[in-house]
Protein backbone atom coordinates (compact mmCIF):
# COMPACT_ATOMS: atom_id res chain seq x y z
CA UNK A 1 0.00 0.00 0.00
CA UNK A 2 1.41 3.58 -1.02
CA UNK A 3 0.94 5.75 2.08
CA UNK A 4 -0.90 3.91 4.28
CA UNK A 5 0.65 0.58 5.74
CA UNK A 6 -2.22 -0.44 7.30
CA UNK A 7 -5.18 -2.89 5.98
CA UNK A 8 -8.09 -0.90 4.38
CA UNK A 9 -11.94 -1.05 6.36
CA UNK A 10 -14.38 -1.04 3.90
CA UNK A 11 -17.09 0.66 5.98
CA UNK A 12 -20.72 0.63 4.72
CA UNK A 13 -23.45 2.98 6.16
CA UNK A 14 -27.27 1.24 4.90
CA UNK A 15 -29.01 4.55 5.46
CA UNK A 16 -32.53 5.64 4.11
CA UNK A 17 -34.91 8.00 6.74
CA UNK A 18 -37.94 6.18 5.94
CA UNK A 19 -38.78 3.02 7.47
CA UNK A 20 -39.72 -0.57 6.17
CA UNK A 21 -37.34 0.16 2.81
CA UNK A 22 -35.33 -2.90 3.08
CA UNK A 23 -32.11 -1.78 5.43
CA UNK A 24 -32.09 -4.25 7.61
CA UNK A 25 -32.61 -7.15 5.24
CA UNK A 26 -30.23 -5.83 2.77
CA UNK A 27 -27.44 -5.04 5.49
CA UNK A 28 -27.68 -8.45 7.33
CA UNK A 29 -28.13 -10.39 4.34
CA UNK A 30 -25.39 -8.55 2.22
CA UNK A 31 -22.81 -9.23 5.09
CA UNK A 32 -24.03 -12.69 5.94
CA UNK A 33 -22.90 -13.14 1.79
CA UNK A 34 -19.64 -10.94 2.33
CA UNK A 35 -18.67 -13.04 5.32
CA UNK A 36 -19.07 -16.56 2.87
CA UNK A 37 -17.01 -15.18 0.57
CA UNK A 38 -14.27 -15.24 3.08
CA UNK A 39 -14.37 -11.57 4.53
CA UNK A 40 -14.34 -11.00 8.05
CA UNK A 41 -17.30 -8.48 8.68
CA UNK A 42 -19.25 -6.76 10.65
CA UNK A 43 -22.59 -5.63 11.00
CA UNK A 44 -24.24 -2.64 13.49
CA UNK A 45 -26.77 -2.47 14.41
CA UNK A 46 -28.02 1.36 15.51
CA UNK A 47 -31.63 0.73 15.29
CA UNK A 48 -32.96 1.32 18.74
CA UNK A 49 -35.52 -1.78 17.43
CA UNK A 50 -32.33 -4.02 17.05
CA UNK A 51 -33.81 -5.77 14.40
CA UNK A 52 -30.56 -6.32 12.90
CA UNK A 53 -29.29 -8.13 16.20
CA UNK A 54 -32.68 -10.20 16.35
CA UNK A 55 -32.37 -11.18 12.53
CA UNK A 56 -28.86 -12.37 13.03
CA UNK A 57 -30.06 -14.30 16.36
CA UNK A 58 -29.03 -12.68 18.94
CA UNK A 59 -31.22 -11.37 21.72
CA UNK A 60 -29.93 -8.04 22.39
CA UNK A 61 -31.92 -7.36 25.50
CA UNK A 62 -30.50 -10.66 27.05
CA UNK A 63 -27.06 -9.20 27.05
CA UNK A 64 -24.25 -7.51 28.92
CA UNK A 65 -23.39 -4.67 26.68
CA UNK A 66 -24.22 -3.27 23.49
CA UNK A 67 -23.33 -0.13 20.63
CA UNK A 68 -25.22 1.48 23.43
CA UNK A 69 -22.60 1.05 26.04
CA UNK A 70 -20.02 1.81 23.52
CA UNK A 71 -21.73 5.38 21.95
CA UNK A 72 -22.08 6.65 25.55
CA UNK A 73 -18.80 5.66 27.31
CA UNK A 74 -15.61 6.13 25.00
CA UNK A 75 -13.80 4.14 27.72
CA UNK A 76 -15.73 1.08 26.90
CA UNK A 77 -14.30 -1.95 25.27
CA UNK A 78 -16.04 -2.63 22.10
CA UNK A 79 -14.81 -6.04 21.65
CA UNK A 80 -16.65 -6.78 24.85
CA UNK A 81 -20.10 -5.91 23.31
CA UNK A 82 -19.80 -7.59 19.75
CA UNK A 83 -20.98 -11.11 19.39
CA UNK A 84 -19.96 -14.12 16.70
CA UNK A 85 -22.55 -15.10 14.49
CA UNK A 86 -20.19 -17.41 12.82
CA UNK A 87 -16.46 -17.12 11.89
CA UNK A 88 -16.27 -14.00 9.38
CA UNK A 89 -19.96 -12.71 10.49
CA UNK A 90 -20.14 -11.03 14.09
CA UNK A 91 -22.84 -7.70 15.14
CA UNK A 92 -22.48 -5.22 18.02
CA UNK A 93 -25.72 -5.11 19.04
CA UNK A 94 -28.69 -3.10 19.82
CA UNK A 95 -31.00 -2.88 22.36
CA UNK A 96 -34.18 -1.06 23.19
CA UNK A 97 -31.73 1.35 25.54
CA UNK A 98 -30.38 2.66 22.64
CA UNK A 99 -33.33 5.67 21.74
CA UNK A 100 -32.04 7.03 24.95
CA UNK A 101 -28.33 7.42 23.87
CA UNK A 102 -30.01 10.65 21.59
CA UNK A 103 -31.16 12.24 24.38
CA UNK A 104 -27.91 11.56 26.37
CA UNK A 105 -25.27 12.37 24.47
CA UNK A 106 -26.99 15.44 23.33
CA UNK A 107 -24.75 18.39 25.57
CA UNK A 108 -21.42 15.76 24.32
CA UNK A 109 -18.97 17.74 21.97
CA UNK A 110 -17.69 14.79 20.21
CA UNK A 111 -21.25 13.24 20.17
CA UNK A 112 -20.83 12.93 16.49
CA UNK A 113 -17.94 11.00 16.56
CA UNK A 114 -18.61 8.29 19.46
CA UNK A 115 -19.23 5.28 16.87
CA UNK A 116 -16.05 6.15 14.86
CA UNK A 117 -13.41 6.43 18.06
CA UNK A 118 -15.47 3.41 18.80
CA UNK A 119 -14.34 1.24 15.21
CA UNK A 120 -11.17 2.90 15.05
CA UNK A 121 -10.09 0.77 18.23
CA UNK A 122 -10.99 -2.50 16.12
CA UNK A 123 -7.70 -1.90 13.99
CA UNK A 124 -7.86 -4.16 11.13
CA UNK A 125 -10.21 -7.10 12.67
CA UNK A 126 -12.89 -6.83 10.12
CA UNK A 127 -12.50 -6.07 6.53
CA UNK A 128 -16.14 -5.24 5.62
CA UNK A 129 -18.05 -3.38 8.47
CA UNK A 130 -22.00 -2.58 7.69
CA UNK A 131 -24.03 -0.24 9.64
CA UNK A 132 -27.89 -0.36 10.06
CA UNK A 133 -29.26 2.52 10.31
CA UNK A 134 -32.76 3.70 11.93
CA UNK A 135 -35.40 5.02 10.23
CA UNK A 136 -34.29 8.63 10.98
CA UNK A 137 -31.76 11.66 10.89
CA UNK A 138 -30.80 11.89 14.02
CA UNK A 139 -27.89 11.62 16.44
CA UNK A 140 -27.27 8.14 15.75
CA UNK A 141 -27.36 8.21 11.64
CA UNK A 142 -25.38 11.22 12.00
CA UNK A 143 -22.77 8.68 13.62
CA UNK A 144 -23.00 6.43 11.41
CA UNK A 145 -21.94 8.89 8.45
CA UNK A 146 -19.49 10.08 10.06
CA UNK A 147 -18.14 6.85 11.12
CA UNK A 148 -18.76 5.57 7.27
CA UNK A 149 -16.58 6.20 4.19
CA UNK A 150 -19.66 4.67 2.14
CA UNK A 151 -23.48 5.21 2.06
CA UNK A 152 -25.66 2.65 0.08
CA UNK A 153 -29.11 3.91 -0.39
CA UNK A 154 -31.49 0.60 0.12
CA UNK A 155 -35.33 1.93 -1.42
CA UNK A 156 -38.15 0.57 -3.35
CA UNK A 157 -38.68 2.30 -6.86
CA UNK A 158 -41.90 4.25 -6.11
CA UNK A 159 -42.27 7.34 -6.84
CA UNK A 160 -42.70 8.72 -3.35
CA UNK A 161 -39.50 6.99 -2.07
CA UNK A 162 -37.60 9.02 -4.63
CA UNK A 163 -38.50 12.44 -3.36
CA UNK A 164 -36.81 10.89 -0.18
CA UNK A 165 -33.39 10.88 -1.86
CA UNK A 166 -33.33 14.08 -2.14
CA UNK A 167 -33.36 14.97 1.32
CA UNK A 168 -31.34 12.19 2.36
CA UNK A 169 -28.41 13.13 0.07
CA UNK A 170 -28.75 16.98 1.61
CA UNK A 171 -27.82 15.22 5.00
CA UNK A 172 -24.98 13.61 3.09
CA UNK A 173 -23.76 15.97 1.85
CA UNK A 174 -24.21 18.35 4.95
CA UNK A 175 -22.07 15.83 7.24
CA UNK A 176 -19.57 15.46 3.87
CA UNK A 177 -18.71 19.30 4.34
CA UNK A 178 -18.02 18.92 7.80
CA UNK A 179 -16.90 16.25 9.60
CA UNK A 180 -16.30 13.99 7.28
CA UNK A 181 -15.09 15.32 3.95
CA UNK A 182 -14.10 11.67 2.72
CA UNK A 183 -17.89 10.09 2.31
CA UNK A 184 -18.96 9.02 -0.45
CA UNK A 185 -22.43 7.47 -1.76
CA UNK A 186 -21.98 4.11 -3.78
CA UNK A 187 -25.43 3.59 -4.92
CA UNK A 188 -28.82 2.53 -4.44
CA UNK A 189 -29.86 -0.82 -4.13
CA UNK A 190 -33.48 -1.45 -5.03
CA UNK A 191 -35.37 -3.99 -2.42
CA UNK A 192 -38.24 -5.87 -3.01
CA UNK A 193 -37.96 -5.27 -6.69
CA UNK A 194 -40.87 -5.77 -9.63
CA UNK A 195 -38.97 -5.20 -12.33
CA UNK A 196 -42.26 -6.49 -14.23
CA UNK A 197 -43.91 -2.97 -13.61
CA UNK A 198 -43.66 0.15 -15.91
CA UNK A 199 -43.76 2.29 -12.95
CA UNK A 200 -40.81 0.70 -11.14
CA UNK A 201 -38.65 0.92 -14.38
CA UNK A 202 -39.81 4.53 -15.07
CA UNK A 203 -38.49 4.88 -11.56
CA UNK A 204 -35.28 3.34 -12.19
CA UNK A 205 -34.63 5.17 -15.23
CA UNK A 206 -35.40 8.41 -13.35
CA UNK A 207 -32.69 7.61 -10.86
CA UNK A 208 -30.03 6.49 -12.99
CA UNK A 209 -30.32 9.87 -14.95
CA UNK A 210 -30.40 11.81 -11.84
CA UNK A 211 -26.88 10.10 -11.29
CA UNK A 212 -26.06 10.73 -14.78
CA UNK A 213 -26.63 14.33 -14.77
CA UNK A 214 -24.49 14.40 -11.30
CA UNK A 215 -21.43 13.26 -12.67
CA UNK A 216 -20.09 16.73 -13.40
CA UNK A 217 -20.62 18.19 -9.96
CA UNK A 218 -18.12 17.43 -7.25
CA UNK A 219 -20.73 15.80 -4.74
CA UNK A 220 -20.34 12.89 -2.32
CA UNK A 221 -22.74 10.86 -5.30
CA UNK A 222 -20.84 11.72 -8.23
CA UNK A 223 -19.92 7.98 -8.67
CA UNK A 224 -22.77 6.52 -7.15
CA UNK A 225 -25.05 4.24 -9.34
CA UNK A 226 -28.17 2.33 -9.15
CA UNK A 227 -26.22 -1.16 -7.84
CA UNK A 228 -26.89 -4.67 -9.80
CA UNK A 229 -28.88 -7.16 -9.27
CA UNK A 230 -31.93 -5.39 -7.68
CA UNK A 231 -33.31 -7.68 -4.53
CA UNK A 232 -36.46 -9.38 -5.62
CA UNK A 233 -39.35 -9.35 -3.59
CA UNK A 234 -39.13 -12.72 -1.91
CA UNK A 235 -41.15 -14.09 0.55
CA UNK A 236 -38.19 -16.00 2.45
CA UNK A 237 -36.60 -13.15 3.03
CA UNK A 238 -39.59 -11.38 5.35
CA UNK A 239 -39.62 -15.02 6.82
CA UNK A 240 -35.94 -15.24 8.28
CA UNK A 241 -35.59 -12.65 10.48
CA UNK A 242 -37.83 -14.55 12.69
CA UNK A 243 -35.93 -17.39 12.72
CA UNK A 244 -33.26 -15.89 13.68
CA UNK A 245 -31.62 -16.77 10.34
CA UNK A 246 -30.29 -15.23 7.50
CA UNK A 247 -31.39 -16.11 3.65
CA UNK A 248 -28.66 -18.40 3.44
CA UNK A 249 -28.72 -20.09 6.54
CA UNK A 250 -33.01 -20.33 6.30
CA UNK A 251 -33.40 -20.93 2.57
CA UNK A 252 -29.79 -20.87 0.25
CA UNK A 253 -31.82 -21.67 -2.59
CA UNK A 254 -34.39 -18.88 -2.65
CA UNK A 255 -34.13 -16.05 -5.04
CA UNK A 256 -33.08 -14.01 -2.25
CA UNK A 257 -29.89 -15.71 -1.64
CA UNK A 258 -29.08 -15.31 -4.70
CA UNK A 259 -29.70 -12.09 -5.59
CA UNK A 260 -27.98 -11.06 -2.32
CA UNK A 261 -25.03 -13.10 -3.37
CA UNK A 262 -24.67 -11.97 -6.40
CA UNK A 263 -24.66 -8.36 -5.21
CA UNK A 264 -21.90 -9.27 -2.73
CA UNK A 265 -19.45 -10.51 -5.15
CA UNK A 266 -20.12 -7.27 -7.00
CA UNK A 267 -19.02 -5.24 -3.71
CA UNK A 268 -16.17 -7.48 -3.18
CA UNK A 269 -14.65 -7.87 -6.67
CA UNK A 270 -14.64 -4.30 -6.90
CA UNK A 271 -13.10 -3.62 -3.48
CA UNK A 272 -10.65 -6.39 -4.11
CA UNK A 273 -9.76 -4.60 -7.87
CA UNK A 274 -9.00 -0.91 -5.91
CA UNK A 275 -6.64 -2.44 -3.82
CA UNK A 276 -5.08 -4.16 -6.38
CA UNK A 277 -4.65 -0.55 -7.71
CA UNK A 278 -3.46 0.96 -4.78
CA UNK A 279 -0.68 -1.76 -4.51
CA UNK A 280 0.18 -1.76 -7.91
CA UNK A 281 0.47 2.44 -7.80
CA UNK A 282 3.72 4.08 -8.03
CA UNK A 283 4.95 5.87 -5.54
CA UNK A 284 5.96 8.60 -7.31
CA UNK A 285 7.83 11.83 -5.01
CA UNK A 286 8.07 14.28 -7.45
CA UNK A 287 6.20 13.00 -10.52
CA UNK A 288 7.39 13.78 -14.04
CA UNK A 289 5.05 16.09 -16.49
CA UNK A 290 3.81 13.14 -18.42
CA UNK A 291 3.00 11.34 -15.17
CA UNK A 292 1.08 13.94 -13.74
CA UNK A 293 -0.68 14.42 -16.63
CA UNK A 294 -2.21 10.94 -17.07
CA UNK A 295 -2.92 10.88 -13.08
CA UNK A 296 -5.30 13.52 -13.79
CA UNK A 297 -7.04 12.13 -16.48
P1 LIG B 1 -36.02 -1.21 7.16
O1 LIG B 1 -34.85 -1.75 7.91
O2 LIG B 1 -35.66 -0.21 6.12
O3 LIG B 1 -37.09 -0.72 8.08
P2 LIG B 1 -36.60 -3.99 6.57
O4 LIG B 1 -35.36 -4.55 6.03
O5 LIG B 1 -36.94 -4.30 8.00
O6 LIG B 1 -36.67 -2.42 6.33
O7 LIG B 1 -37.78 -4.47 5.61
C1 LIG B 1 -39.13 -4.11 5.84
C2 LIG B 1 -40.01 -5.35 5.68
O8 LIG B 1 -39.94 -5.81 4.35
C3 LIG B 1 -39.57 -6.50 6.56
O9 LIG B 1 -40.70 -7.18 7.01
C4 LIG B 1 -38.76 -7.37 5.62
O10 LIG B 1 -38.77 -8.73 6.01
C5 LIG B 1 -39.49 -7.16 4.30
N1 LIG B 1 -38.59 -7.29 3.13
C6 LIG B 1 -37.42 -6.65 2.93
N2 LIG B 1 -36.89 -6.97 1.73
C7 LIG B 1 -37.75 -7.86 1.17
C8 LIG B 1 -37.78 -8.56 -0.10
N3 LIG B 1 -36.81 -8.42 -1.01
N4 LIG B 1 -38.86 -9.38 -0.33
C9 LIG B 1 -39.83 -9.50 0.58
N5 LIG B 1 -39.86 -8.88 1.76
C10 LIG B 1 -38.85 -8.06 2.05
MG1 LIG C 1 -34.41 -1.60 9.94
Amino acid sequence: MPEDSTKPVRLIALMNQKGGVGKTTTTVNLAAAIARSGRKTLVVDLDPQAHASLHLGVDADALGSSVYDVLIDPSADVRAAIRPVSDMLHVLPAQTDLAAAETELADAPDRQRRLERALASLGETYEFILLDCPPSLGLLTVNALTAAREVIIPMQAHFLALQGVGKLLETVRLISKGVNPRLRVTGIVLCMHDPSSTHTREVVGDLEAFFEAARAQETPWRFARVLRPAIRRNIKLAECPSFGKTIFDYAPDAPGAADYGALAEVLVKEWDALLQRRAEAPVVVVPAPSVQARASM
